[in-house]
């Protein structure tokens, strides 16, 4: 605000020093122009003085004669109005004068005091500014001597200042006007462009603070992608912040981001924003221009037009005019994936591909570390042999699914697996052929199992499903069938056959038997021993078991003799079927 004062201030500076310049100026050439007149007048008084002593000298006149001498000097001597000459004799008489009679004449005093008129005598000329006591003005008075009929004379000639002064007033009166007129037109214009330069000055202002907005919008916006990035957990919850952020800081462009496949043979979209994605979702190395050449692809700029071959799907209007960005996604020092922007018809703006690849920089980064973290948390619940999830994952699991099943009033089913001898089947066919058996159960559970069922290889030859909204009878029914399945398995290795394998199955079902995780999987795995006893290759469930003795033993203290009796005699629980 202060600057603005200041600079206003500053704006009048030169119509102000103009000003003091053009009146100083006016002031010196006013001098200069009533010196100039004052000469020039001089000079015509001169010529004057000249032209009148030629026509005296040829006049024939007797100058003692003075009453003809005065009336040739007043008629006869054609004068400009304003002057006056004065006829003097060498020694100071005065002998004839156009404006006084002569009488009056007759009694004027000597001039021979006059300077004008002593300056004649010495020297031939003199000129004087004096004011006149007969006259009663200021008079400019040029005096000549010359000679008549060999007598000296000198013949002055007056004239009023006062035409000095108006002829200068006049040319200053004109020169002031044009002056005053280039003032106003030069203050004008110097108002009017200071007016224009502060308009432009504001617009660009203007101009830079939305830019700068802009940026800092940009900056955030930016920010918070990699932030979200960073905290998110999936590749789910990534589009859920691509969709949302990505269009704030790219604006109205479609766009994916592809991600290569741990083969590096494909190419798989993953992320997209900005509508449907015209090109193609899946696609090989080499149909992108940008990732054969290691560096980004404009399709059409102003050298080339050359789509890739992933976006040839797209027909548009003008083909010439189809544009795509494609921007390799970089981590670590390797391509991970893509990131394909589409304009269609319009083109891609220098601050639109700059802002591209800055989002290109901060997605492939998040993405690799998404993809190490989906990574870790896979190995962390995942079983290596079967690719089923393990204990871990279970004891993750079964908590979030009784939470849900009390929500929704729902039953839930656990089934505990073990498989029969399997240590003879090992000693038997060996190790190799165990593990083989275990990734082939582990693929029976996948395929028999519905999405919603959670199958986790507890370790060894033991599995547990987790069978949300599953009651008693299904969840029999359930394991029933899987007994059968495994049993019919035609187990055999390179040709090699491995015989029958057979599995026991305990279930225990929420919220009958047992609310607790712990609980109802200790009395799964109660009912599991319950199968096991009873022959194994079937499934038992907790709530067939009738416990008989003088005292019906709590799940809990149940759990704990089992416990107690497990390696040492398993036939101490008295249990039938109900
Ligand atoms: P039961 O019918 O009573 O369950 O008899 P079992 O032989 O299956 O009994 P147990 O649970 O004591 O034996 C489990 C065997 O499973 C021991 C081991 O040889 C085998 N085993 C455990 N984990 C693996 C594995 O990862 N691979 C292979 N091949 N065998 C395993
Ligand atoms: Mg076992
Ligand atoms: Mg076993």
């Amino acid at each position: 605000m202060k600057r603005n004062v200041i600079s206003k201030k500053w704006m009048y500076f030169p119509i102000v020093s103009m000003l003091i310049s053009t009146i100083i100026g006016l002031f010196i050439f006013n001098l200069t122009l009533s010196n100039w007149i004052e000469e020039k007048i001089e000079a015509g008084l001169l010529t004057e003085i000249t032209r009148i002593t030629h026509k005296l000298q040829a006049s024939d006149l007797q100058f003692d004669d003075l009453e003809r001498l005065d009336i040739y000097i007043k008629t006869d001597i054609e004068l400009s109005r304003q002057n006056h000459i004065t006829l003097i004799k060498f020694d100071g008489t005065v002998l004839a004068d156009s404006d006084i009679s002569l009488i009056e004449v007759l009694q004027i005093e000597n001039h021979l005091n006059r300077k004008e008129i002593i300056d004649a005598k010495n020297t031939g000329h003199g000129t004087t500014t004096r004011f006149s006591t007969s006259r009663f003005r200021d008079l400019l008075y040029s005096a000549k001597s010359f000679s008549y009929q060999g007598q000296d004379y000198i013949l002055r000639v007056a004239t009023p200042l006062t035409r000095i002064e108006s002829m200068a007033n006049e040319l200053m009166t004109i020169l002031i006007l044009l002056m005053t007129i280039s003032l106003v037109l030069v203050t004008a214009s110097t108002l009017l462009s200071s007016k224009l330069m502060n308009q432009q000055v504001q617009a660009e202002k203007d101009l830079q603070e939305s830019k700068i907005e802009q940026r800092t919008l940009e900056i955030e916006l930016l920010r918070r992608l990699t932030n979200m990035l960073a905290a998110c957990n999936s590749i789910d919850e990534a589009q859920m912040i691509v969709e949302d952020i990505i269009p704030r800081i790219l604006g109205d462009v479609n766009g994916v981001v592809s991600l290569i496949r741990s083969s590096r043979n494909q190419l798989l979209v993953k992320l997209d924003w900005g509508g449907a994605w015209p090109g193609s979702k899946t696609y090989a190395p080499e149909e992108c221009w940008a990732l054969r050449k290691g560096k980004f692809h404009l399709a059409n700029d102003k050298y080339t037009t050359l789509p890739c071959s992933h976006m040839a799907e797209v027909q548009t209007e003008h083909p010439d005019a189809n544009q795509t960005l494609c921007i390799p996604l970089v981590a670590h020092g390797n391509t991970i994936g893509m990131m394909h922007l589409y304009s269609g018809d319009n083109d891609l703006s220098e601050d639109t591909q700059q802002l591209a690849f800055t989002v290109a920089e901060h997605l492939g980064l998040a993405l690799a570390n998404l993809n190490i973290q989906e990574k870790l948390r896979e190995q962390a619940i995942s079983d290596p042999l079967t690719g089923l999830y393990n204990r871990r994952y279970y004891e993750e699991t079964i908590n979030q699914e009784l939470m849900r099943a009390k929500r929704y009033k729902q039953e839930l089913s656990l089934l505990m697996l073990d498989l029969d001898h399997f240590k003879r089947f090992n000693d038997n066919y060996g190790h190799d052929a165990g593990d083989y058996v275990l990734k082939t159960i582990g693929s029976l559970l996948l395929e028999s199992m519905r999405g919603e069922d959670t199958i986790c290889r507890l370790g060894g030859e033991e599995f547990i499903i987790v069978l949300p909204g599953t009651g008693i009878a299904a969840a029999r029914q359930i394991a029933d069938g899987l007994c059968k399945s495994i049993n019919d398995l035609h187990l055999a290795m390179k040709d090699l056959s491995l015989g029958k394998l057979s599995v026991s199955i305990g279930i225990s079902t929420y919220p009958i038997n047992g609310m607790q995780k712990d609980e109802l999987t200790k009395l799964s795995d109660i009912a599991l021993y319950e199968a096991k006893e009873r022959g194994r290759n079937q499934s038992c469930h907790y709530s067939d078991l009738i416990i008989t003795g003088e005292q019906a033993l709590t799940s809990t203290e149940k759990l704990i003799e089992q416990d107690t009796n497990k390696d040492n005699d398993k036939t101490d629980l008295n249990v039938v079927s109900i």
